[in-house]
């Protein structure tokens, strides 16, 4: 038997684990060591007065199997919450109002939310040339500036890009943030023939075996899904599954060599352990300060990939005190529309039981790369800011009933332009070192998606090395 050690109890960890004893579980004795007292890592779920609200995610899109499946291993299919369909409806908040985002393309070029001058350069964006030099890596604001313009990369993409990773489009890698696109310039020459051949493809498919693709041709695709109780509800069924292979209150301080096995030594007093192999989970900068023994090389990348921090403002008021319809996904608002907040999600319109009878809860994101400063204000100081730009857009003129804070100092790793030559490096490297391994939201993708994927992959790769 090997005996392997993940160090972090995030949904990355915590799936690694589950791969690894479910697919080499009579090769291998894994432990999984946790730093603080709890599973879940940036997932949490407050369950108070009977509001629920989600710490940091709250929720995943329905759209990779390997999660589902994961899911259904657990035992937790049945708690599965998928998005209400009022939630489809989405805002930007442009111009002093909530303008709703058509999915029909001919809606969309007729709204107002863009110029005309705006909509017209979307119209022409067949005609641009695609560019040559793949290799190269871009922004994401310079790929859409330069494909569908820069006010629609300001309105539509900035906004949606602080919603996903807390980022700054003008600094973040298309490559790493969003691959498809790059694939769809490089294919079909034109995001608009990129989308109407798939679409063209996803009919005929249809049509030939009655499958419809999840999703849209062009967007992200899947629907957001969540448990009842809460995204913690995912985390208690790996708590029940593996508590004994689980070691909470465990720091992990120093990774370094001994005997060609990993020797890892503890923050705490527990005595330090030898392992034929280690997944390492936690954010990069604390991996990196880790494996400095072991290569100082991997311990300098790990340290280059910047995190942004973001806070997450759970409100609650009576639907009495709400002056306009509340139902849909919520709004994203573009810089400089004098607003400091990103955005709302509306919690209890997308998923059900959210908060009592006769009330809704919405989160507001404040922070993000574009404001670092927002994470040190005081909880008095976040909740002014938060109402004084939320409650106009809402038409709410009175206090919420119930807050809730939760705040993510280096939150969201930032796949800044050269990230994916980051990952390749870390890919030479580690082959210097068979049997360790770094999963987590820091590599291929920040979504709970990316990180059960990743950590799949490493699990296999570990396999390689290991039996
Ligand atoms: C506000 C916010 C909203 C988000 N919304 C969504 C969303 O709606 N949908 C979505 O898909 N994704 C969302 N994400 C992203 C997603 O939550 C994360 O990418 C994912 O949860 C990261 O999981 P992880 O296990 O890789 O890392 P983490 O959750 O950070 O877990 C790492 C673990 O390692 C532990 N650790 C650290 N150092 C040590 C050490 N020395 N020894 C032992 N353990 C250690 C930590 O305590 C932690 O438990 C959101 C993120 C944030 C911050």
């Amino acid at each position: 038997m090997k005996k392997v050690a993940i160090i972090g109890g995030g949904i990355s960890g915590l799936s690694a684990l589950h791969f690894l004893k479910t697919t080499y579980g009579d090769k291998c004795q894994v432990t999984l060591f946790e730093k603080t007292d709890r599973l879940g890592g940036t997932i949490g779920t407050d369950r108070t007065d009977e509001f629920v609200s989600d710490w940091g995610p709250n929720g995943f899109l329905d759209k990779v199997p390997l999660t589902l499946e994961l899911i259904e291993q657990l035992g937790g299919s049945h708690l599965l919450d998928p998005a209400n369909a009022k939630a489809e409806k989405r805002f930007i908040y442009c111009h002093n109002r909530l303008n709703e985002i058509v999915p029909s393309p001919i809606k969309f070029m007729t709204s107002s939310l863009l110029s005309i001058k705006g909509r017209l350069r979307i119209a022409i964006e067949p005609f641009i040339k695609a560019r040559t030099d793949w290799d190269e890596d871009e922004t994401i604001h310079d790929f859409v500036s330069r494909r569908i313009g820069p006010e629609s990369a300001e309105t539509l993409v900035g906004p949606m890009v602080s919603g996903i990773f807390g980022g700054d489009a003008k600094k973040l890698s298309l490559k790493a943030c969003f691959p498809i696109m790059v694939e769809m310039e490089k294919e079909y020459g034109s995001l608009i023939k990129a989308m109407i051949g798939k679409m063209k493809a996803a009919r005929k498919n249809k049509a030939q075996d009655g499958k419809s693709s999840s999703g849209s041709a062009s967007g992200p695709g899947g629907r957001l899904t969540s448990f009842a109780g809460g995204l913690i509800s995912l985390i208690e069924r790996f708590e029940d599954r593996y508590n004994s292979d689980i070691v909470t209150d465990c720091p992990v301080d120093l990774i370094s060599m001994d005997d060609s096995q990993y020797l890892i030594k503890f923050a705490n007093q527990k005595p330090s352990e030898k392992f034929d192999a280690v997944i390492c989970s936690a954010p990069a900068f604390a991996a990196s300060q880790m494996i400095a023994p072991i290569d100082q090389d991997i311990a300098s990348l790990l340290d280059s990939i910047p995190y942004a921090s973001i806070a997450v403002v759970c409100l609650g008021y009576d639907k009495k005190q709400i002056g306009r319809e509340a139902e849909g996904f919520g709004f994203l608002i573009p810089r400089g529309q004098g607003k400091r907040i990103l955005g709302s999600i509306w919690t209890s319109s997308i998923f059900s039981d959210r908060c009592p009878e006769g009330m809704a809860q919405f989160r507001i994101m404040i922070g993000g790369d574009t404001d670092p400063e927002a994470i040190d204000l005081s909880d008095d100081q976040l909740l002014d800011v938060v109402s004084s730009d939320f409650h106009p857009i809402m038409n709410i003129n009175s206090r919420p009933q119930y807050v809730n804070i939760f705040r993510y100092k280096r939150g969201i790793p930032q796949f800044i332009v050269g990230h994916p030559a980051k990952m390749k490096r870390l890919d030479d490297l580690l082959k210097d070192h068979p049997g360790l391994k770094f999963t987590g939201n820091a590599y291929e993708g920040v979504g709970l998606n990316d990180c059960v994927v990743r950590s799949q992959k490493v699990v296999k790769q570990l396999a390689a090395d290991l039996f």
